[in-house]
């Protein structure tokens, strides 16, 4: 008879649901840690990825070494220290190869760097060479390496992200790489594949194994490109997946055909004072055939600041209202919403077309007088923010719905308006121009239309970089433009970690720019002041009765003022560029030249290469793309609505070839199995679900 023996480890299959805890060299206290990171299994552990790899073919010696070199440098631990110093004190490291000594450098942190290091360890060191008092690397990354460590036979070595918590418990990039090993060994071969064998082939796929492998331990670069490129596909396909099943879904819904253009839209068009541009006259088409079909629009609209995107949206409303349906339109603040109340009551009133704003700030009485009169039919357009998705707001006969900012709105409000009404028109605007691969991943369910010219009568903004020390020369350009009869805006950053101080910082400015502008009128508006107060100061505006109007940046959005020829910011490096962009968009709206002033009170590489990107372009689509560029699309868009784009592995820059194979191999996937049915699919149909079922809406998958 033969005995199991049960403590072998043969009997217990590990797969990546197994808990890390029984991973070789983890263990409870190292568990912790992990978990408390976000790695609590071995998958999660196998997609922790390398935040780079180091080329063995990159390295370089010690003698040949040049200011300015990104250099990989292999040695061997020499001595170490705190060392005092005049100004401050530092940590030194001093190591060397066969052909020198290098020091390094690092003035933060010293008190956790000092205990990393021993005498006579092997290590790899990282980063630019600087001239300080001879050649030296200031906080370079560094990486230790084992005796039997990969580096000493294979050309690619990964170096794992980690962090003071993980560094603690020994799990470093060197570290995290031993238990990345051990899980491998574990793991032994054995991953699933979501993909079917033939979808792999057809798709020219590596498997899931080999790609996870190759990630982890490259053999060479077109291996590791190879891994690389199947995990990017794996991180689009799914998300693309995610926007053909939305996008067939709303296609097979039945709209109403609106045929007929009503009442409105030609008394509205007759009287415009202005001619549309091609593009917006394109754009109208584009909407017109989406109303006229059967099934509901989905359409965004994307147009830089000023391109005229209000007009669009009226007279589409207008069609709308037309044939007795009710529009809505939501805006991601109030000032914004009221704005457009504003234009649209330019248009809508003398139409006899009733159009109201809900905003959080109505008393209840006027809200619920306002709700009475949605459900009973009596309001045709409204105008509002999030207020419009509370419950107790029902319409008549919501027939679309217009969706103002739209990245700015997550996944869950714009379905709360959705189901407002009984599959609406859905019309998306946004004045933030994404590059198409980004904008497959984030309205990749959507038709796009883009305006992309300026009305005709418009003269480019001029930009210029201000120092503080010209502003007096700055003032007093403003005070010869107001002689004339312009308006000034100036604009203070309000950022909220330091409200407090910005908000002191505006109103000493205001009060400053009080007696420099003394000929004139200047007001004040901020955040935190009362609706009605505000509202009066920008009526005022309006009314040319106040000509500098100071604020904090509560006047990003919305403001239309076309007399206003000056925009000044103060602090401008402390803004990112789509919001400069959007603040100058503010001015430059009427025939007259306008100027934008950027006062830059601190320097840093990044704020000096915004600030001249902006003296440089008028251009949206350029300064939104830099933009990307420099922040990447998580912080691009506020990564609350956009959690998918954190992606651990694209970059929408420049992954633009994966992103089309897994964009046209996902949608052909939906055109041939819409609901996931095929057995053949049921891996992936499995991941999908894993990943992406909250964000499915209406689609139903089960
Ligand atoms: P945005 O796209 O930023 O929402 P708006 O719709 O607010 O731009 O338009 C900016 C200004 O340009 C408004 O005052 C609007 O009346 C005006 N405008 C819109 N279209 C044209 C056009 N074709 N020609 C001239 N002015 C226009
Ligand atoms: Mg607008």
């Amino acid at each position: 008879m033969t005995t199991i023996i049960s403590n072998s480890d043969e009997y217990y299959n590990t797969t990546l649901e197994t808990d890390i805890i029984y991973i070789k060299g983890v263990g409870p206290a190292r568990g912790k840690i992990l978990k408390k990171n976000n790695i609590s299994s071995v998958g999660d552990l196998i997609y922790h990825f390398p935040r780079k790899y180091l080329d063995r073919t990159t390295i370089k010696t010690i003698r040949n070494l040049r200011i300015g070199d990104e250099a990989v440098i292999l040695g061997q631990i020499d001595a170490f220290g705190v060392k005092p110093a005049k100004k401050r004190r530092f940590f030194q490291l001093t190591i060397s190869d066969s052909t020198g000594k290098l020091n390094c450098v690092w003035f933060r942190g010293i008190s956790w760097i000092s205990d990393k290091f021993q005498i006579g360890d092997a290590i790899a060191i990282f980063g630019k060479v600087e001239f300080y008092n001879g050649l030296k690397i200031i906080h370079p990354e560094f990486d230790l390496i084992d005796e039997e460590d990969p580096i000493n036979t294979q050309r690619i070595i990964p170096l794992y992200p980690s962090n003071q918590e993980l560094k603690s418990v020994g799990l470093d990039s060197r570290g995290i790489r031993r238990i990345i090993i051990n899980a491998f060994e574990a793991i032994n071969n054995k991953i699933d594949d979501f993909y079917n064998p033939k979808f792999l082939k057809a798709e020219g796929l590596h498997s899931h194994y080999d790609a996870l492998e190759a990630v982890h331990q490259p053999n060479d670069k077109n291996h590791l490109n190879m891994g690389l490129y199947r995990l990017k596909f794996d991180e689009l396909f799914f998300l693309q997946l995610l926007m053909g099943l939305k996008k067939i879904y709303i296609k097979s819904k039945k709209g109403k055909k609106i045929i007929d253009r009503g009442p409105y839209v030609k008394s509205i068009y007759d009287n415009l004072s202005f001619e549309l541009t091609n593009s917006q006259i394109k754009v109208l088409k584009e909407i017109r055939l989406d109303l006229k079909s059967d099934k509901p629009m989905n359409r965004l609209i994307q147009g830089d600041v000023g391109s005229g995107k209000t007009i669009v949206a009226v007279l589409a409303s207008s069609i709308v209202i037309g044939n007795n349906f009710q529009v809505a339109m939501m805006a991601p603040t109030e000032i914004l919403a009221e704005q457009h109340y504003i234009s649209f009551q330019e248009y809508f009133e003398k139409n006899g077309i009733n159009c109201e704003l809900l905003i959080g700030a109505l008393a209840d009485k006027e809200k619920n007088d306002l709700k009475n009169n949605l459900k009973n039919g009596v309001v045709q357009i409204i105008v509002g923010t999030h207020a419009l998705i509370q419950k107790d707001v029902k319409f008549k006969n919501l027939g679309m719905i217009i969706i103002d900012e739209q990245h700015r709105f997550g996944v869950e409000h714009r379905k709360l308006l959705i189901e407002k009404g009984y599959n609406p028109e859905i019309l998306a605007m946004t004045a933030t121009p994404i590059p198409r691969t980004l904008a497959f991943a984030v309205h990749g369910d959507m038709d796009i239309s883009i305006i992309d010219e300026l009305p005709k009568n418009r003269i480019p903004i001029i930009t210029k970089i201000a120092e503080p020390k010209q502003l007096d020369e700055v003032y007093a350009f403003m005070n010869k433009e107001m002689k004339t009869g312009r308006q000034c805006f100036v604009v203070y950053p309000l950022i909220e970690e330091s409200e407090k101080l910005d908000l002191q910082a505006a109103e000493v400015g205001y009060n400053k720019l009080k007696k420099i502008f003394k000929d004139f009128e200047v007001g004040y508006i901020h955040g935190r002041m009362k609706k009605e107060e505000r509202d009066m100061q920008m009526q005022k505006m309006l009314n040319n009765e106040i000509q500098c109007l100071v604020s904090t940046t509560v006047i990003e959005v919305g403001v239309n003022i076309p007399n206003s020829t000056i925009m000044l910011i103060e602090n401008a490096e402390r803004f990112g560029l789509t919001q400069l962009h959007q603040l100058r968009g503010r001015i430059g709206r009427g025939s007259k030249q306008s100027y934008c002033v950027l006062v830059k009170r601190k320097s840093t590489d990044d704020a000096s290469l915004r600030l001249n990107i902006m003296e440089k372009t008028n251009d949206g689509f350029i300064i939104s793309d830099e933009d990307l560029k420099l922040r990447g699309p998580g912080e691009f868009f506020g990564t609350k609505q956009h959690g998918h784009l954190k992606s651990k592995l694209v970059n929408y820059m420049a992954d633009s070839k994966v992103i089309k194979h897994a964009r046209d191999s996902a949608f052909n996937l939906v055109r041939l199995d819409p609901e996931l049915n095929d057995k053949q699919n049921k891996g992936i149909k499995l991941q999908f679900l894993r990943n992406y079922k909250s964000m499915l809406e209406f689609v139903n998958i089960n």
